[in-house]
């Protein structure tokens, strides 16, 4: 897949893709397309931006060098505009998006960017999350980091992807490694049984009742099927500890 991106700061996502998402441009499970969209300023000063019309706090970022930036991108793909109005992001428009071929996103800086650009290019709106950041870019690497997870062979594990929270409504659940024992917390008995069939019961119970401690509204969504029930009625009680 092709991402591409045109933003103010471009250094911010190419240093924010670490790790394994990293990794899958090295390994050329997708390719990077950082548009710095200072190079497209169409005024002597190198600058963006403009006072708003009808006046206001704050600028806003121009038309005409965000066109000129999309027109040097051979296959734009989808464009996305990152903002706190678009719709909120989650995984199933994370996977959604990872199958594209050719995906291009705008960030914005200041109070954003005309709306003239938005109607003539933009075919989707985003935004992370109901609170404003001071630019498009960290959201644009939220995005990428989400979308790369769900490509195949970016993930060693894809089955531990198939469990992550959210990717069948629910959340995963608690997680622990060694020691067995620190500072008298120990970990569920059940756990280093060995005895996998126990195992996984206590892990899909687990998932269901942290679910539903911390997120009753994802809970109130689920369909249990009648084990899903008996697990999680006998995890409450004790009974799978
Ligand atoms: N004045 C704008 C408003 O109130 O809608 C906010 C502009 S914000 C300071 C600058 C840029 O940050 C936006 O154009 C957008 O690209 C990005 N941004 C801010 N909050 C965001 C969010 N929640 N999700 C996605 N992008 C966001």
């Amino acid at each position: 897949m092709n991402i591409n991106v045109i933003a103010l700061f471009p250094e911010v996502i190419k240093s924010s893709l670490v790790g394994v998402t990293g990794k899958a441009f090295e390994n050329e499970k997708a390719k990077l397309n950082l548009v710095d969209l200072k190079d497209f300023s169409t005024n002597s000063y190198g600058s963006v931006d403009d006072s708003p019309y009808g006046g206001g706090e704050g600028m806003v970022m121009c038309i005409e060098p965000l066109e000129k930036a999309l027109r040097s991108i051979c296959s734009t793909g989808k464009v996305v505009n990152l903002s706190p109005q678009g719709k909120i992001f989650n995984h199933k428009k994370a996977i959604e998006l990872s199958l594209l071929e050719n995906i291009t996103f705008i960030c914005g800086r200041y109070e954003g960017i005309d709306q003239r650009f938005i109607d003539s290019y933009v075919d989707e709106e985003i935004s992370i999350g109901d609170f404003v950041l001071s630019g498009g870019e960290i959201a644009a690497s939220v995005i990428i980091d989400s979308m790369l997870r769900n490509l195949p062979g970016v993930i060693g594990n894809q089955d531990s992807v198939n469990k992550d929270s959210h990717s069948h409504g629910k959340l995963k659940g608690y997680s622990f490694t060694k020691p067995a024992t620190y500072n008298n917390q120990e970990v569920p008995e059940v756990l280093t049984s060995g005895d996998h069939e126990k195992i996984a019961n206590w892990k899909l119970a687990n998932s269901l009742w942290v679910t539903k401690q911390k997120r009753p509204d994802l809970f109130e969504q689920l369909q249990l099927s009648e084990k899903e029930m008996i697990l999680l009625r006998d995890y409450e009680s004790g009974k799978l500890s």
